[in-house]
């Protein structure tokens, strides 16, 4: 049953919301803005019957809390009562965007900078709600609320996350879903969740459709059969390096031919790996939560300003053959690199190092280094952090770098983070 403006709504923890306004509707329910504990919230109440699991389910989501910030998470659960029940959660922020706005062009990201930003929060987000033994069940775009300027990330939509192996009932969404299930022979998983993570990061950084190109546009009409095929297990990635059946199209996908050859190569060769044919057939094959986190990160990494025209550009490994700035195309600077842990940093002014990089941290945005230009022109790395390190020079001899205190970014040296990773200059 609908509720009205002024109706109050009992919650399990004992208090009272009460109803103010309807803010959306959609299949499932009703979202009204509702006044909890003398604030504004949002209260999603369900239209249609959902049983004892669903409820106890959700229960259990809200005894357990959000696994990070970036989940707009159920914070308190109604009664049974008006023939229904329904979460309370934080309301969206003002200068989100839902990510589906952003595929239309109708919100654009500020800079690649929070395009980036957006994907690591995406790939921590989801990797904290796998560690507690959960599945999310029905990624898709519009999950996503995203701040255009800062690339801040708010996953709504909480209601179907479940234990691994549990399932609502959801099925997916049709372009998001692993092609088990579009194929009928499994139900949303944790390796589900990890092919609809990869279709959302494409989605975000190409902003087309990974497998909707020449191939997907001849069929006639998408029935059922024709979304098994295409989608199923003979779908084919619109930039699967060994079938070129199924390449994006002039004119319809634009983004994707414009922007594919601007990112890293590293970056490239990982979607073609998690939409090869291998790992479309077999789950087991699929690029994980967690590495899909440090791709992303190594990326940020590789994201620098160029230092003719100031533009954001990527460079690449020093074994690239060309280092030209994607904006200007002059050449990029000479550069050495850090190799630490699973990264590979150039290191060039402005580069910054994170704690993530150099000692296993929940944090994706603390900074414990710096390249800095010093006074005689040259490069080096500043220990911008809290942590002492310890340089080894080539000569045999050790040095310490107290906080605030550098070395330069010359190759041979190899470096010491606090008790944790050791990383060489290369
Ligand atoms: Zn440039």
């Amino acid at each position: 049953m609908e509720l009205n403006k002024g109706q109050q709504v009992r919650l399990t923890n004992g208090k009272i919301c009460t109803v103010k306004k309807e803010l959306g509707r959609g299949g499932q329910g009703i979202v009204y803005l509702v006044d909890y504990n003398g604030a504004d919230y949002a209260l999603k109440w369900y239209i249609v019957q959902y049983g004892n699991a669903f409820y106890r389910n959700l229960e259990k989501n809200v005894k357990d809390g959000a696994p990070n910030k970036h989940f707009l998470w159920p914070l308190a659960i109604t009664e049974h009562q008006y023939d229904s029940f329904g979460y309370v959660m934080n309301l969206r922020p003002q200068g989100y965007e839902e990510m589906g706005m952003f595929i239309l062009a109708k919100a654009r990201f500020a800079s690649v900078a929070a395009t980036l930003n957006a994907a690591i929060q995406i790939c921590t987000a989801f990797q904290q709600l796998h560690l507690r033994g959960l599945s999310y069940q029905d990624m898709n775009d519009g999950n996503f609320f995203i701040n255009p300027k800062t690339g801040d990330v708010l996953i709504c939509d909480n209601d179907n996350v479940a234990p691994n192996g549990c399932n609502t009932g959801i099925a997916g969404k049709a372009g998001y879903m692993a092609p088990e299930i579009v194929e009928r022979e499994a139900m949303p998983s944790r390796t589900t969740d990890y092919w609809s993570q990869a279709v959302c990061l494409f989605i975000l950084l190409f902003l087309n459709r990974p497998f909707e190109g020449e191939h997907y546009l001849s069929c006639p009409c998408i029935t059922p059969a024709y979304e098994k095929k295409l989608m199923g297990k003979e779908a084919v990635f619109i930039m699967d390096p060994h079938n070129n059946k199924n390449r994006p199209v002039k004119g319809l996908h634009n983004n994707v031919i414009m922007r594919w050859p601007l990112f890293p190569q590293m970056l490239k060769e990982s979607f073609q790996q998690a939409f090869c044919h291998e790992a479309i057939i077999n789950p087991m094959k699929r690029i994980i939560d967690m590495k899909w986190q440090e791709i992303m990160v190594q990326t940020r990494s590789q994201l620098i300003k160029c230092p003719h025209c100031g533009e954001e550009t990527f460079i690449e490994d020093r074994s690239a053959k060309k280092h030209a700035c994607i904006d200007c195309d002059k050449a990029l600077p000479e550069f050495t690199s850090l190799s630490v842990g699973h990264y590979t940093i150039p290191l060039v002014p402005g580069q910054k190092i994170y704690e993530c990089q150099v000692k296993d941290s929940k944090n994706m945005d603390e900074l414990v280094g710096e390249v800095v230009v010093g006074s005689a022109g040259s490069w080096g790395i500043k220990n911008t952090g809290k942590m002492v390190w310890t340089v080894f020079l080539s000569n045999g001899s050790v040095k310490m770098i107290n906080p605030g205190q550098g070395f330069p970014a010359k190759k041979g040296l190899k470096v010491k983070f606090g008790s944790d990773l050791t990383g060489e200059i290369v």
